[in-house]
């Protein structure tokens, strides 16, 4: 064999891996086996809004700070933070100067750890640890002796964030970063915490006729051809091939309950389905 390895040693998915092409559909197919472990199913993935929350300042940060706290005793959580205006800012500076998505792609990385520090030294004193990308191997452990950490939402991809479709935009960030959480650890839940009900036909801030959608699957989101959206698209994208993360739940963060409802998985806010 070529691989040197003795052909009884691996096992009949193993031949197929090793032998095969890992871009053939036939052998990408037999990948599919089995549940997929559940590593994180007791946590909580929130995500608080960079310029629909923390912009606000202590009006909205104060109130949704508390919250948290009060639920840490009943809740795990692992808490990400957008970025919001000041990276809108960093972009539109960037874009001027003609630099690429992935430059944009790491001034976003920054600005939603500036939130994430903001927020972590509101919750220093409940023992709550701000952790970067490379700490996250010590997840689990702070989720059983302190039940929260906060961490940038945006997904750490810098360079190597995808071109747009149109545009220059980082398509991917602080909701899908979030997102890509609770998919891969299997959270109990993905919360988006903003300043609106949750998805409604319209932008409400730019049409009063806008009407309130409580629940949707993707596919219903894309029939409805929606000019606007609450949450990123790639979020939505992403659900369709999620394995364990098939439901979204947004919420508004300017009403005080709405996320311990939302932890304790009543119907609050927009549930968006996979299926
Ligand atoms: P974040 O602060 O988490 O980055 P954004 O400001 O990017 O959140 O997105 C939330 C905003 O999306 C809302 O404040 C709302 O004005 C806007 N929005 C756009 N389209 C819609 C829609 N169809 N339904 C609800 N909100 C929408
Ligand atoms: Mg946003």
């Amino acid at each position: 064999m070529s691989s040197g390895m003795p052909q009884d040693l691996l096992t009949d998915l193993g031949r197929v891996l090793v032998q095969g092409s890992l871009t053939d559909p036939a052998v990408k197919a037999q990948t599919a086996t089995g549940p997929v472990v559940q590593i994180l199913p007791e946590a909580n993935v929130v995500k608080i809004g960079g310029q629909s929350m923390i912009d606000r300042g202590r009006k909205a940060v104060f109130p949704i700070i508390d919250e948290i706290v009060e639920n840490l005793a009943h809740h795990q959580m692992i808490i990400g933070t957008g970025a919001g205006t000041r990276a809108r800012h960093a972009y539109s500076v960037a874009l001027d100067l003609g630099l690429p998505t992935g430059v944009l792609s790491v001034l976003g990385t920054f600005v939603s750890m500036q939130n994430a520090r903001m927020m972590h030294f509101l919750l220093a004193k409940h023992g709550i640890p701000f952790i970067e990308p490379i700490q996250f191997p010590q997840l689990p452990l702070y989720l059983v002796e302190r039940r929260g950490v906060i961490f940038f939402g945006m997904p750490p991809y810098t360079f190597w964030q995808q071109n747009p479709a149109a545009g220059r935009i980082p398509p991917h960030r602080t909701d899908t970063g979030s997102y890509l959480v609770s998919e891969v650890f299997a959270a109990r839940s993905m919360i988006y915490i903003k300043d609106e009900d949750g998805l409604y036909t319209a932008d409400p801030k730019k049409d009063r006729h806008a009407k309130f959608i409580p629940k949707a699957t993707v596919a219903e989101i894309e029939s409805m051809d929606l000019q606007d959206v609450v949450v990123e698209r790639a979020v939505l994208d992403l659900m369709k091939n999620a394995q364990h993360r098939r439901q979204i739940r947004i919420i508004n963060g300017l009403v005080p309950g709405n996320l311990t409802r939302a932890l304790a998985g009543e119907d609050v806010g927009t549930l968006i389905s996979a299926d």
